[in-house]
């Protein structure tokens, strides 16, 4: 059975690196029938951040890759917030203490920054010397009875444990060399990330991790733990990092990366999954305007390779009018943007408009021309919600060819039905223009572009007409006349 999680600390908000590693979590379960899990890493209480947690189990549901057992939606080996699982943890270090994997650690602060300052001035990696691992039992019982501050540590055995990353194929680390033996449980009595990450992956029946490329250095140690504890470890695969387009950190970018901002800024979903695979490996081949069930069909994990991913957020604008055009071509999707845009034009300009085929027939007329549904209700669609103000100065100032041109137009509408096309009134409009003498089509274009809209500038004049219909052309038409 395929069990994957997404886990990350509520220490922040959810940014496009994190979406990015649930995404690919949530695909391989959906291709695998598996299941998706979130899970909070909260054990290191200082720097949480209010919000984060709903925040981010929001931001999946948003993004449409909603967790199948999570904080919010529970399951059957929950609880997924870790901070609720303390017991567990402590239950744990305890067995590895009883085996003498793991022991009592009572080295001050000072003593542990005094190693770190005399490792750095001979220029080596700071790293705990295991004092304490050698302490007699008598000695531990005594200070554990004086109460005295400890942590616990796990021994970390010399020799490799070599392991197959899917991903990044065979790493042989030889942890002890390098790193002194980690704390797992702290002096607060809360379990640090690499005793908390693997209790929980085991109880929780994990089947793959999938994490970025970051934790690579770390799951030698992990599976030191495994081994101690006598579990079997998951399968582990790496992903590679998400970076900005000139390779530099993703964090380190100028501008907001928080998934929040983006739905804020009128961005789909669809959009910012498709770019953020789109810009990495995993599929047979790269193509815009995959949809999260072609993701899924289309995702193959053998291609994944171990070159980070650049992502070029210019070209977000692309991708979402891509996936609004594809939005506005399903019917259910569609209704849900009309009544998105609904909202949209009563916050902007405290209108109601209640003609929904009339926003659907927008809807189709620009698709593929906007980005963003915030785009129509900027001041250049203002004709489409609010009919123009010319003044009767302004109509004064008209010629008695404009006047001609405006009765034309108006006798036009009453020949055509209530459905204009794009095609017939391009034609009828030219025809319209070579019956006035003094006026070039330009010219003429412009007079019928101001009656509509006010504007100077915009789509074409057909184009408007469409949108509008015979009878909001009438009424714009009939001002016109003295
Ligand atoms: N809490 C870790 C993080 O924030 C999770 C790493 C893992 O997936 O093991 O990235």
């Amino acid at each position: 059975e395929v069990r994957v999680r997404f886990a990350p600390s509520p220490t922040g908000f959810l940014h496009l690196g994190g979406l990015r590693t649930a995404l690919y979590n949530y695909i391989f379960a959906k291709k695998y029938g598996g299941a998706f899990i979130l899970r909070l890493e909260d054990t290191d209480q200082s720097r949480l951040v209010p919000g984060a947690a709903e925040s981010i189990e929001d931001m999946l549901e948003w993004a449409g890759i909603p967790p199948d057992e999570s904080p919010r939606r529970g399951g059957p080996v929950g609880p997924y917030l870790q901070s609720q699982r303390l017991d567990l943890y402590r239950q744990t270090a305890q067995q590895l203490v009883e085996s003498g994997h793991a022991y009592c650690c009572f080295c001050s602060a000072q003593r542990l920054e005094l190693l770190k300052k005399e490792a750095l001035r001979s220029g080596q990696t700071p790293r705990y010397d295991n004092r304490c691992r050698h302490l007699r039992a008598d000695q531990v019982h005594e200070k554990l009875a004086r109460g005295a501050p400890h942590v616990i540590r796990f021994r970390l055995e010399a020799g490799i444990e070599p392991f197959q990353d899917l991903i990044f194929g065979w790493n042989r680390h030889e942890v002890a060399q390098v790193e002194g033996d980690p704390v797992v449980i702290k002096a607060d009595g809360f379990p640090t990330y690499h005793l908390a990450n693997i209790v929980d992956d085991h109880h929780m029946r994990v089947s793959h991790v999938l994490r970025g490329s970051e934790w690579l250095i770390s799951t030698a140690k992990h599976l030191l733990m495994y081994r101690a504890l006598g579990w079997k470890p998951p399968t582990f695969g790496h992903l590679p990092l998400l970076m900005n387009k000139d390779g530099s950190k993703l964090s380190k970018r100028q501008g907001d990366i928080f998934v929040q901002s983006f739905q804020r800024d009128g961005v789909l979903p669809d959009a910012l999954l498709d770019i953020t695979t789109n810009c990495g490996s995993g599929f047979n081949t790269n193509r815009m305007g995959r949809r999260i069930d072609e993701l899924i069909s289309e995702f193959n994990p053998s291609k994944i390779t171990t070159h980070s991913a650049l992502l070029d957020l210019e070209k977000l604008p692309e991708f979402n009018r891509i996936h609004l055009q594809l939005r506005i071509e399903d019917e259910d999707q569609c209704t849900l943007l009309v009544k998105d845009l609904q909202e949209r034009i009563q916050q902007v300009y405290e209108e109601e408009i209640q003609d929904e085929d009339y926003i659907r027939r927008v809807l189709h007329l620009r698709k593929g021309h906007i980005s963003s549904l915030q785009e129509l209700v900027s001041p250049n669609y203002s004709y489409l919600w609010v009919r123009p103000s010319i003044s009767s100065q302004q109509v004064a100032a008209l010629t008695a060819e404009a006047q001609h041109i405006a009765s034309l137009v108006l006798k036009l509408m009453e020949v055509q039905g209530e459905q204009l096309t794009l095609d017939q009134l391009s034609k009828d409009l030219k025809r319209l223009s070579k019956q006035t003498k003094a006026t070039k089509y330009r010219d003429v274009m412009k007079l019928l572009r101001l009656a509509l809209s006010g504007l100077q500038q915009g789509p074409s004049v057909a184009e408007m007409m469409v949108s509008l219909g015979p009878a909001e052309i009438s009424h714009r038409f009939q001002k016109l006349l003295l």
